[in-house]
């Protein structure tokens, strides 16, 4: 990161924005079924993390780090942007924590920098961490459709990065697919926003939170896996229920098996050229959906993200994912598919 260019605009932004003190989006109307995000409201960008923040603070960490956090580039983007990622910890398990692979899902990115920040910390679960996972932080999967606040990617095409790991269309899809195949995480995490503002089903309670055990079928899995994934839902759905007020909900089964994580889990392609990894090392890989940008204030969007991660890095970290109690999985609600308000 030397060689990039510091400086420092942005930085008090992003500094603000990491200690949450950050000026809130304003609280839409109240409507039956909670605040939803109107029609005509204006959600604020220039608050939101952009590429060059993300430069600016992985630098930061990096050189403030003593040692603890190195920073490198997976590749580059369709328009050229280095696709950055950083590493810290030394222990035997790898757990790959990815964030707006969908451009325009904001907070997943200043989320994983504080999560990175507190890692590199003197914090003694830090220290913990650090010693039994080697973390592998991903801040900015979609650089260019982040910059251009869109979900997909820009150039040479214009697809969702999340629907390309079996044809690798995209530079950044190669890229973090070879950064996959060449750390193998044995654990996965990727943060998303809904586009919706659904509500739990039966409830008027807007729904804050969807925990995404299963990108595929769980036919599809090893039963080690299928375990894992609703080991990893479970410890984030016990975190986020004793912080409060998440109205989590299951995401709606799918069976994606073009998604990241679907790949990660089944294996079996590979780009051009390479050699598909026959027998994945990917035992769990999971996603959230924390509610869309604009209904909540930037500060609570990124505590949906960081509480549940941090439970479940410290469940990897001191063993006790292996023995998280599933049995609650199946009574999660979903959510109604109805817009906000409309119940
Ligand atoms: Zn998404």
């Amino acid at each position: 990161m030397r060689r990039l260019v510091s400086g420092l605009a942005g930085v008090g932004m992003l500094a603000t924005l990491l200690t949450g003190a950050a000026t809130a989006a304003s609280e839409p109307a109240h409507v039956p079924g909670g605040p939803c995000l109107q029609p005509d409201q204006n959600v604020s960008l220039s608050s939101v993390a952009g590429y060059a923040d993300v430069i600016r603070e992985l630098d930061r960490i990096e050189r403030t780090s003593k040692g603890l956090v190195s920073v490198a580039s997976a590749g580059t983007s369709g328009e050229g942007r280095e696709l950055y990622y950083a590493t810290v910890g030394t222990g035997p398990t790898t757990f790959w924590l990815q964030a707006r692979i969908h451009g325009n899902e904001l907070h997943s990115t200043e989320a994983v920098l504080q999560i990175l920040d507190y890692l590199a910390s003197g914090a003694p679960d830090a220290r913990s961490i650090r010693e039994n996972l080697t973390v592998v932080v991903i801040p900015m999967y979609n650089p260019d459709g982040a910059e251009a606040n869109i979900r997909q990617s820009t150039t040479p095409n214009r697809i969702d990065l999340n629907r390309d790991w079996e044809n690798f269309a995209q530079p950044e899809t190669v890229a973090f697919w070879k950064l996959w195949r060449d750390v193998a995480p044995e654990l996965a995490l990727d943060l998303h926003h809904m586009g919706q503002a659904p509500v739990v089903e039966g409830t008027n309670d807007l729904n804050q939170f969807q925990i995404g055990a299963r990108s595929i079928d769980p036919s599809r899995m090893t039963a080690e896996q299928w375990l894992t994934n609703r080991q990893m839902a479970m410890a984030s759905v016990d975190a986020l229920e004793r912080y409060g007020l998440a109205n989590v909900a299951h995401y709606p089964l799918i069976d994606i098996t073009n998604a990241g994580l679907s790949r990660m889990l089944m294996g079996g392609t590979a780009p051009a050229g390479e050699q598909p990894v026959l027998q994945s090392p990917t035992k769990g890989a999971i996603f959230y959906e924390v509610r869309s940008v604009g209904q909540k204030s930037n500060g609570q969007l990124e505590n949906l993200f960081r509480i549940p991660t941090m439970a479940v890095l410290r469940a990897a970290a001191d063993g006790s994912l292996a023995a998280q109690d599933v049995s609650g999985y199946e009574d999660l609600p979903f959510a109604s598919q109805e817009q906000c308000g409309e119940s």
